[in-house]
């Protein structure tokens, strides 16, 4: 860049060529702009430590990198008021290394819409990040591994809700053996060193086990409507 383009850069940063037009903009009466400025400043910095922690999720050694395919982390936004937590992903997350994306994954796309919810607009991940080898169950020492990486995560989401897909997410973030016949129906209290607020826990059925046993799904629905309406009154 030659020295009268930086120059021009420079002004055009400073704000000044606001002047020069016709109709100076008004700082005092919109403030939209210089906000939006700076939400672009703490997503940008949202982004940068959610890449760190993809890197140290990338770099941590486990047995399960030899059978998976693709490392999961997440899908939908780094602003977003809730986050959706499942097991580990399966045959077809593992393909597309996203998560959420097969059968249990439109179902959890329904259950969202239901409640008014696009997928984009909140957060969802799951406590493994790459594919147990026959869609098994994630060992106790497995979840303790990767725990650290999904705290990380929430800390940089900094949700004001978390929904537990299923018992190993409510073991996990929990940290409770009690099944979620117990936990459902009621809010849970989560917290964490780096959030300096409580963030307002839902344990609930997971979407693939929904499939499988649909008897299961009004108790769902009825979670799902206790996450719609604190996200109503916090409007
Ligand atoms: N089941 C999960 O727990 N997570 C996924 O991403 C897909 C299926």
């Amino acid at each position: 860049m030659n020295q009268s383009n930086k120059k021009l850069d420079f002004l055009k940063n400073s704000g000044v060529n606001y002047f020069l037009q016709n109709s100076p903009k008004c700082w005092y009466e919109n403030s939209s702009e210089k906000s939006s400025k700076l939400v672009k400043k703490d997503n940008q910095d949202k982004l940068y430590k959610m890449k760190k922690i993809i890197e140290k999720i990338r770099d941590h050694n486990t047995p399960l990198k030899e059978t998976a395919k693709n490392m999961v982390v997440y899908d939908g936004s780094l602003d977003a008021r809730v986050i959706f937590i499942g097991e580990a992903p399966g045959k077809d997350e593992d393909i597309q290394g996203l998560p959420f994306v097969g059968k249990a994954g439109q179902l959890l796309n329904r259950m969202l819409a239901a409640i008014n919810l696009a997928r984009e607009e909140v957060y969802i991940t799951n406590v493994i990040n790459w594919r147990p080898p026959e869609n098994r169950t994630p060992t106790d020492k497995e979840i303790l591994e990767f725990l650290p990486f999904l705290q990380e995560q929430i800390d940089v989401v900094s949700p004001d809700f978390i929904f537990l897909l299923g018992g190993v997410a409510a073991k996990a973030i929990l940290s409770t053996p009690l099944s979620l016949g117990k936990l459902r129906g009621s809010w849970h209290k989560y917290q964490s060193l780096q959030l300096n607020k409580t963030v307002y826990t839902i344990a609930s059925y997971h979407p693939a086990f929904l499939l499988r046993s649909p008897q299961y799904k009004k108790a769902s629905w009825e979670d799902l409507q206790l996450l719609q309406e604190k996200l109503n009154e916090k409007n």
